[in-house]
Formats: structure tokens, C-alpha cells, sequence
């Protein structure tokens, strides 16, 4: 089954929630939903990518245990395990028949209709868990990958830890990325930049940042208030595979500019060079040799034709391994 069709992209007809495999049509919710009106939910984004061995969804375990993280921070007990969500997405999979996709898992607080509160207080409202699929291209632009993108340092402040942790991925961060994201849009950039609270480099609006400075790969620490992001995590441990020194450090504005090398890391993004900040061109402006040899491993391993850094696992299977748990609603 096709699926939507929307424009260029094709969409699942399936949805999984609450362990039950539902149409796409019927993955509604009210208006007077908690997340709605609150922003109560956190989620995931996962790619799927053909592999010499079929689909394989690309680091699903951490993914999963990211997006279960950050349930546990808003006290949002979905009630569903890790290997419940696991196994769910992969049948969704085999449902849709996407190949190439882009997963997003999603728990959020709904509404209970016979008894609805409509306070702040999360406390008693209903969790629902969704997973939801649909072919995505590439984030930033196919020609971004190998020719790079212009971005600017946002005036915006990335969200601090003690209001709204970084290291959660709730929707509600978003709406930071948000006012970073359009800023950058209508200044004619593909993307901003925020600094933290201290006036350090954080991340874009929906990615790590790396910099490359004399043969070294250096990226702001957890603690500037990022996203511990499964590709910087990736990138992390392949360069060091290649041999490449990374330091994860407090870095100054003025050092994106003086960088020899500038790239976004994420799930959309995947590894996309930056060739200028804030007009200042970056190094030749152009992709650096060290993001282009990252690029090449790290398409690698996801396309599976070389294995992940240390024997890891990184690639799980989407064909049929004959039990399915999920029922059909
Ligand atoms: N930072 C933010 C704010 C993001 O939204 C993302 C995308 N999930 C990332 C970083 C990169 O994380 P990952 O590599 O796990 O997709």
C-alpha cells in the first residue's frame, strides 16, 4: 500500500499507538489535549536507510532509550518498555514499506473525554505513544551535503538547563528552535547557530555543531545546553576510529569564524558542511577534507557496507523476524 502522497512525499498509511497498529487517519487528537495546550510531549527522530542487506533502521536501541530519557525527565510514564517500542516501530515498517524513511516516535499527555482536566497540572492526564513514518529527504538540501550551507549566530539564546533541559527532546524545546530557525529563514540563511546562556556555542535549531581546527574535531560538551545527538555521538566515535583527536569544549562565537572546518551533525541533517557564518566565509568555503572523509565512513556504516566504530551494532533490521507482538487494530 502506497500510502499519502503528498507532493514529493510519501507518507505510511500506518501509525502505531499504544502498542496497536492504527490507520493514519485516525491518529487524532482533541484540541483540548494536554500537549496542545502545554506542550507536553517529547519525541524522536530515526532514519531507516537501504542497506546491502535491506532496510535497517539506523541506531534505533539509543534512539529509543534517548526518547524514554526523556520521558523520565517530565515524569511521563508511557507504560511501554524499550524492546515494546523497538519492536513496534519495526513492525510499522513492514507495514509501510517506505524503504528509506524517517521514523518518529512520540509520547505525549492527551485528554481523558469522560473525566478532562484542563489545567497545567500533568499530573492524572493521559499518556499516548505514537510512531509515526514517511519518506523524507535530505533536511537541509541534497547539493548541502557535498557544497555546504550559510548560516547565521542567532540572537536567540538557546534554552538553559535549569528551565528547559537541552537534554530532554520535548516538543517544547522547539519552540526555541523555532524562533532560531525563522530568524535564520528570513535572514536569508539555512540555519542558525545559538549560543548558551554564558554566550558559548550551543547547536543549531536542530543539530550538533562540530568545528575542525587543525586537524582536530572539537564540539561543544554536553553542558552547553545541546542535545546529546546520536550523530555527534557517531561522528565522535568514527573520527576517533580515523584516528582524529576530538575535544569537547566551551567555544566562542568567533571561533566559528576563524574554524577551518564547520559542520552540522544530526538525524535530518546527517553530516552537512557549513561554509559561512554570518557572511564570513569558513575556511576555503567549500566542504573541508576532514567532513568530506566523516561523510564518506559515516554513509558507510549506515548503508552498511562497512561496520560500525569498535563492532557496535548500529544497523537494525526491518525485515520480518516471523513474532509479532503488535496487534492490529
Ligand atoms: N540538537 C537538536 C536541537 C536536535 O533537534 C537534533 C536532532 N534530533 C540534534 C541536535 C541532533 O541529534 P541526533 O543526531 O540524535 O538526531
Amino acid at each position: 500500500m502506497a500510502g499519502k502522497d503528498v507532493a514529493t512525499m510519501k507518507i505510511s498509511p500506518k501509525v502505531w499507538k499504544n502498542g496497536q497498529i492504527i490507520d493514519w487517519d485516525d491518529a487524532r487528537i482533541h484540541v483540548m489535549s494536554h500537549v496542545v495546550n502545554y506542550g507536553s510531549s517529547v519525541f524522536e527522530g530515526i532514519r531507516c536507510y537501504n542497506t546491502v542487506d535491506g532496510p535497517a533502521v539506523f541506531r534505533l536501541t539509543e534512539h529509543i532509550q534517548r526518547l524514554l530519557n526523556s520521558a523520565k525527565i517530565y515524569r511521563m510514564d508511557s507504560g511501554f518498555t524499550r524492546p515494546d517500542i523497538i519492536d513496534g516501530t519495526l513492525e510499522l515498517l513492514r507495514q509501510s514499506n517506505l524503504d528509506e524513511c524517517y521514523i518518529r516516535p512520540l509520547i505525549l499527555r492527551g485528554l481523558d473525554e469522560n473525566k478532562p482536566a484542563f489545567g497545567v497540572n500533568p499530573f492524572g492526564i493521559p499518556i499516548d505513544t505514537y510512531v509515526a513514518t514517511w519518506q523524507w529527504g535530505k533536511y537541509l538540501g541534497e547539493e548541502a551535503l557535498e557544497t555546504g550551507i550559510d548560516v547565521c549566530v542567532s540572537s536567540w539564546t538557546r534554552i538553559t538547563s535549569n528551565s528547559m533541559p537541552a537534554m530532554a527532546k520535548a516538543g517544547a524545546n522547539y519552540m526555541n528552535s523555532q524562533l532560531i530557525k525563522m530568524e535564520a529563514i528570513l535572514g536569508g540563511f539555512s540555519e542558525g547557530i545559538a549560543l548558551d546562556d554564558r554566550g558559548y556555542v550551543s547547536e543549531g535549531s536542530g543539530e550538533n555543531i562540530f568545528l575542525v581546527n587543525n586537524g582536530k574535531l572539537i564540539t561543544p560538551p554536553l553542558g552547553a545546553s545541546i542535545l546529546p545527538g546520536i550523530t555527534r555521538d557517531s561522528v565522535i566515535q568514527i573520527a576517533k576510529e580515523l584516528g582524529i583527536e576530538v575535544l569537547e569544549t566551551t567555544i566562542q562565537r568567533s571561533a566559528l569564524y576563524l574554524a577551518d572546518e564547520l559542520f552540522f551533525t544530526g538525524t535530518a541533517a546527517e553530516i552537512t558542511p557549513i561554509r559561512a557564518v554570518d557572511h564570513i566565509t569558513v575556511g576555503a568555503g567549500k566542504r573541508g577534507p576532514i567532513t568530506e572523509k566523516l561523510q564518506e565512513e559515516f554513509f558507510k556504516v549506515i548503508r552498511g557496507e562497512r561496520p560500525a566504530p569498535a563492532g557496535a551494532n548500529w544497523l537494525t533490521y526491518v525485515k520480518d523476524t516471523g513474532e509479532k507482538k503488535t496487534a492490529v487494530a
